[in-house]
C-alpha cells in the first residue's frame, strides 16, 4: 500500500526515494525497510559481489582499443556500484574503450540525497562530484544519458525496472544484445518481491549479449529460477563479509535466436519493424559528413569521440555558414502539458544539451538562466498546464513559476510578464560553438569543398567533390545538410521545409546592457555581447522572423521592423532604444520536419520499402512482420528547425548509437519518433506518395 502503482508515462508520477539515515551516515530505504548498501562496507562489498563476479578486472584488461563494454544494473540507488565500476574501469580498461551503464530506477533519490549518501565514500570523490554535477534536476520518467569524461556513459532510465529495460529494446537481437555483465542489485526479494518478475527475467535475457555474466547478493529461489528459465547458468559462490553465499553466472539459452529465422518472424515481431536497418556486421571506420552546421558538428564529435575517422565536407568557408551561424542563439526547449514523443524530446534533449555545452565548449555557452515569459493569456495557462503536468514548483532545479516581478528582478530589467524561468539554460555563440565541437583529432575538415553527388559503389561510399578528378571514398555517409538534402537523390523523398529566419543586430546602450539573461516569448533577446569579435561594441541578437517556405536569405528591412515590433511587446524600452540608427542582421534557412522532430537515423530503400510496406495503403494498422532493405550505412540529422542547438546533442548520440551499435540513449518509442522513415511510414498509411 506504501507505493500506489503509477502511470509509467506520466514524467510528474515519478516518487523520489524516502529514505531514513543512520547515525554512520548511511541510507535506509523507508518504503522498503532495506539498506541500499552493507553496513560492513558497502564499497567492499560492490567490489566483490558486483565488479570479481563479473569477472570485470580480467575482462576490461583484455579490452581492444575503441571496444564498447555495457554493464546493465537493477537499482540505481545512490550510484555507489557505478562509480565504484568507474573508478575499476579507469585503471583496467583501454583509454579508448568505452563504458555503457545500464542503470533502472523507479525511485530515483533526491539529488541532495544523492549527494548525503555518497559523502560515506571519500575514496570515489572524484567520481562521485562528477554524478552529483550531473545527476539530472528533473528526473522524469524514461531514459536519461549522462555522458562523464573517459567514455563513460550512463543511461539511467527511471521507472520499473522490467519496463525501464524493455523500453530500451528495438525488436532486433543483433541491436538488443548489449549487456555483456549484470549488476543484480535491487532490494531483497523477501522485501520486494514485485521487482524480481518473469517479465524482468524475460528483459534481461532479450539483452543479454551472448556471453553475458551476472552477479547478485541474493540467493532467493525466485531469483535463481527467475534467471534459469531465461537460459542462464548459476553457480553459488561465497557471498561477501557474513553473507554465506552469493550467486554468478552466464547467459548460455539453449536456443540462439541471433538472427531470426525465417518464418519466425510473424512471432517475434510485435509491430512493423520500418524502422530496423541490418545490424553493421562490420562497424564503418571511415565516415564521410556532408555540413558543418550544428547537426554536422554535433554528430562528428560523437563519433570521433567513439574513435572513428571522420571527414566533414562543407560547402561554405566556415562552420556554421548556413542557420547555426548566427553570433548569439538560445537554449530553448518547448515543454509540453501531456505526455507524448515532443514533449519527452524536448525534456530529455534541453537536459542533455544543458551538460553537453559546459562541458564540451564552456566559452561559447552562457548558461546563467533563460526565461520564457507568457505573453498572453493562452501563453499563462499554457505554462501552469506544464508546471501541473511535470510538477514544477519554485524549487524545481529544471524551470520554475516566476511573476513579473521576479523576472524583472532576474532579468536585470524592466519585464512586464510571468513566465517560467530555467536557471541553467541560456544563450550560446553559435559559430563558436560548431568550431569547437569539430576540433578532434578524428575529425579532418574540408571546407570550401561542394559534394556534388555521392554515389555507393564497390561497397563504399563515393564522394565527388567539385573540381577534383577523383572521387573520395567512405565507409558511411551522414547528410546533415538541412534543406539541401533534397540535392542528393538518395534522401531527396525525406520531407522537410525550409523556413527563413531574420535576426537584428542592434548595439547595446546604457539601459540595454542592464539585460543579464535570454528573454523568450513571441520573439527572444539575447544581453549584450561582443565576444567573438572584440573589435566591434557589444550587441544583441534578437529576432526571429518565421517564414514559411521562403528561400531567399537577402536582409529585409521590414523583417528588422518586425523583429523591433515583437522586441516592443517584450520589452517596450528596448524598442524604443534600438529605433534609430538602422540595423544589422542575418538571414539563414532552418529546415524543420512536418511534426517538428528533428531527424536522426537510417536511410531505408525507398522502393523497396514501398514495395515490402504497400499493405498499409490499405490498412494503416496491419501488423507486417517483415524487413525492409536500407541504403548501406546512410544516415541523416536534420530537420532541426528552430532548435537545432538543443536537440543536436541528443540527436546526434542518436545517431552515433546507430552506427556504433550501442545501448540507445532514449526509449524505442522515441527512437521511432525520430527515425527518418516516420513520414514514409505515415504517408503510406494515408495512402499517399512517400
Ligand atoms: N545499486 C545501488 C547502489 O549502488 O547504491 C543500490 C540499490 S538498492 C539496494 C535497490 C534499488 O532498487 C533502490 O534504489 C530501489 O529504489 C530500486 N528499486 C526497487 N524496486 C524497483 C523496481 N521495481 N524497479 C526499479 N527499481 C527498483
Amino acid at each position: 500500500d506504501k507505493l500506489p502503482d503509477e502511470k509509467p508515462e506520466d514524467p510528474s508520477s515519478v516518487r523520489h526515494a524516502q529514505l531514513e539515515w543512520r547515525d554512520n551516515g548511511q541510507p535506509v530505504s523507508s518504503a522498503f525497510d532495506d539498506i541500499y548498501f552493507s553496513t560492513a562496507s558497502g564499497l567492499e562489498e560492490t567490489r566483490h559481489v558486483f565488479l570479481a563476479q563479473n569477472h570485470l578486472p580480467e575482462r576490461w584488461a583484455a579490452l581492444t582499443e575503441n571496444a564498447v563494454f555495457s554493464i546493465g544494473e537493477t537499482g540505481f540507488g545512490t550510484g555507489l556500484n557505478f562509480l565504484a565500476a568507474w573508478q575499476l574501469w579507469k585503471r583496467t580498461a583501454p583509454t579508448s574503450a568505452h563504458l555503457h551503464f545500464v542503470s533502472v530506477e523507479k525511485y530515483p533519490l533526491h539529488p541532495k540525497d544523492l549527494a548525503r549518501a555518497l559523502a560515506m565514500w571519500p575514496e570515489l570523490e572524484a567520481f562521485s562530484a562528477q554524478l552529483i554535477a550531473n545527476y539530472p534536476g528533473y528526473l522524469a520518467h524514461g531514459v536519461h544519458r549522462i555522458n562523464f569524461p573517459g567514455n563513460v556513459h550512463l543511461t539511467l532510465v527511471i521507472g520499473e525496472a522490467s519496463a525501464g529495460f524493455k523500453s530500451l529494446a528495438l525488436e532486433d537481437p543483433q541491436r538488443d544484445r548489449q549487456i555483456d555483465a549484470w549488476f543484480l542489485d535491487g532490494f531483497a526479494p523477501s522485501k520486494n518481491p514485485d521487482m524480481w518478475s518473469e517479465a524482468l527475467f524475460r528483459a534481461i535475457a532479450t539483452l543479454s549479449a551472448p556471453a553475458a555474466t551476472f552477479a547478485t547478493f541474493t540467493c532467493a529461489g525466485i531469483v535463481k529460477r527467475g534467471l534459469k528459465s531465461v537460459g542462464f547458468v548459476l553457480e553459488k559462490v561465497p557471498g561477501f563479509g557474513r553473507k554465506r553465499e552469493m550467486l554468478r553466472g552466464r547467459f548460455a539459452p539453449e536456443q540462439e535466436d541471433k538472427e531470426i529465422q525465417e518464418g519466425a518472424e510473424e512471432q517475434h515481431y510485435s509491430s512493423t519493424p520500418w524502422h530496423l536497418p541490418p545490424a553493421p556486421v562490420q562497424k564503418p571506420n571511415a565516415i564521410a559528413i556532408i555540413g558543418a552546421g550544428i547537426a554536422g558538428a554535433a554528430a562528428a564529435q560523437a563519433l570521433a569521440a567513439r574513435g572513428f575517422q571522420v571527414t566533414v565536407f562543407e560547402e561554405g568557408a566556415l562552420a556554421g555558414s548556413g542557420a547555426s551561424g548566427n553570433d548569439q542563439g538560445i537554449l530553448y526547449a518547448k515543454l509540453s502539458p501531456k505526455p507524448g514523443p515532443n514533449g519527452d524530446f524536448n525534456l530529455q534533449a534541453l537536459q542533455f544539451a544543458q551538460r553537453f555545452y559546459p562541458n564540451r565548449c564552456p566559452q561559447a555557452a552562457h548558461f546563467d538562466g533563460l526565461l520564457q515569459l507568457a505573453q498572453s493569456d493562452k501563453e499563462r495557462q499554457l505554462q501552469q498546464q506544464i508546471c501541473q503536468h511535470l510538477k514544477l514548483d519554485a524549487h524545481s532545479p529544471l524551470a520554475r513559476p516566476v511573476t513579473a516581478e521576479e523576472a524583472t528582478e532576474l532579468a536585470g530589467v524592466t519585464v512586464g510578464f510571468p513566465g517560467l524561468y530555467f536557471p541553467k539554460a541560456g544563450w550560446l555563440q553559435p559559430r563558436q560553438v560548431c568550431n569547437s565541437l569539430l576540433q578532434h583529432d578524428n575529425i579532418h575538415l574540408q571546407f570550401s569543398t561542394r559534394v556534388r553527388k555521392a554515389q555507393y559503389q564497390n561497397d563504399q561510399w563515393q564522394l565527388h567533390v567539385q573540381g577534383q578528378e577523383k572521387p573520395q571514398c567512405f565507409d558511411a555517409l551522414i547528410l546533415c545538410t538541412a534543406n539541401f538534402n533534397r540535392q542528393f537523390p538518395q534522401t531527396a523523398p525525406l520531407p522537410l521545409q525550409p523556413i527563413r529566419g531574420q535576426v537584428s543586430f542592434a548595439k547595446a546602450t546604457r539601459t540595454t546592457e542592464k539585460l543579464k539573461i535570454a528573454l523568450c516569448g513571441k520573439g527572444y533577446i539575447a544581453p549584450a555581447s561582443s565576444a567573438l569579435d572584440t573589435q566591434k561594441a557589444p550587441q544583441h541578437s534578437f529576432g526571429a522572423t518565421f517564414k514559411l517556405k521562403q528561400t531567399e536569405t537577402d536582409i529585409r528591412e521590414e523583417e528588422h521592423r518586425e523583429n523591433l515590433q515583437t522586441l516592443g511587446t517584450l520589452l517596450p524600452e528596448f524598442e524604443k532604444e534600438f529605433a534609430g540608427p538602422p540595423l544589422e542582421g542575418r538571414a539563414a534557412l532552418r529546415a524543420a520536419t512536418l511534426d517538428y522532430l528533428p531527424m536522426a537515423g537510417p536511410v531505408a530503400q525507398w522502393d523497396a520499402l514501398e514495395s515490402t510496406y504497400s499493405a498499409l495503403r490499405k490498412n494503416r494498422k496491419q501488423r507486417i512482420a517483415r524487413r525492409t532493405p536500407y541504403q548501406h550505412n546512410l544516415y541523416v540529422l536534420a530537420g532541426l528547425g528552430s532548435r537545432g542547438f538543443t536537440y543536436a546533442p541528443l540527436a546526434a548520440e542518436v545517431l552515433a548509437a546507430w552506427i556504433n551499435n550501442e545501448v540507445m540513449p532514449v526509449s524505442e518509442d522515441l527512437v521511432k519518433a525520430l527515425h527518418p522513415m516516420r513520414f514514409a511510414i505515415r504517408a503510406l498509411g494515408k495512402n499517399k506518395p512517400i
